[in-house]
């Protein structure tokens, strides 16, 4: 045994193959993955590369059919619905490239709900939600409905959501994926402001300047993790020019 401290995720041999209609299609061919804890991943590759897929096991979304998870040293690929609800509230923050707001509950309520559901006292999933809307831009915006705001204020919101409870790691869809330049650079600057404050993420994009913004950057293709490379912390040359969010100005 080694006395590495227990990664916040691991999965081994995970496959899942999907029966739609026409042939199956082997989205995740034998996938072993750690991610420790205050860890940015991204997950890169072209679109069909079955990030999705990978991402929606992780979280319990989907099953595997072979393989198996961790979350924190305990065995997770056997957990049932409820179990992996209760996960996804607590443990393992979700959002998605789109939202995914309850359309019929206003903003607070929306960030507000998986704290209650988790048994958090009203008063202090209130405070948690004001905190984290006023951090996010959208301290206004409380008594608002979903479809009232913009994309990327839609998408704010469900960053908050996913990080009411407080969960170690946060997985993230293609986050950015729906939105315009504005929109996809706030989100990535929260993604980056939270991680330096110690919150792993495991952001899964098709765009590789996206990508660049993360610790460590996996490549995958096929079904399978083609490459795994730790990015240093200092990019060797300042980031002007060509494209890349990152170095937008405001
Ligand atoms: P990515 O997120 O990298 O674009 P996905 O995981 O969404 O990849 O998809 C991987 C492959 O699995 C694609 O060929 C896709 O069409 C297929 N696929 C994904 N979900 C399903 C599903 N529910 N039923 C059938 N095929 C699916
Ligand atoms: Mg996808």
């Amino acid at each position: 045994m080694s006395d590495a401290p227990t990664p916040l995720l691991r999965a081994e041999g995970l496959t899942k193959t999907h029966h739609g209609e026409g042939a199956p299609v082997h989205a995740v061919r034998g996938v072993d993955l750690v991610v420790r804890r205050g860890e940015f991943v991204a997950v890169t590759g072209p679109s069909g590369a079955g990030k999705s897929t990978l991402l929606h096991l992780l979280g319990g979304l989907q099953r595997p059919d072979s393989g198996s998870i961790w979350l924190d040293g305990e065995r997770a690929d056997g957990y049932g619905e409820a179990r992996w609800a209760v996960e996804r509230r607590t443990r393992v923050g979700i959002v998605f490239q789109f939202f995914n707001l309850v359309s019929d509950l206003s903003v607070a309520d929306n960030v507000e709900l998986p704290a209650l559901l988790a048994g958090v006292p009203p008063r202090r999933a209130r405070a948690e939600r004001e905190r984290l809307l006023a951090e996010l831009g959208l301290g206004g915006k409380e008594r608002g409905m979903p479809d009232e705001l913009s994309g990327g204020e839609q998408q704010r919101v469900a960053l908050a959501r996913a990080l009411v409870n407080h969960p170690p790691l946060l997985l993230a869809d293609e986050p950015a994926g729906s939105l315009d330049s504005k929109g996809t650079r706030d989100v990535m600057r929260l993604l980056s402001r939270f991680h330096e404050r110690g919150q792993a993420i495991l952001l899964v994009t098709h765009d590789a300047r996206l990508a660049s913004a993360a610790d460590r950057v996996i490549t995958f293709f096929d079904g399978q993790i083609v490459d795994d490379v730790e990015l240093a912390d200092e990019p060797a040359a300042p980031r002007t020019g060509t494209s890349g969010v990152l170095e937008l100005r405001d």
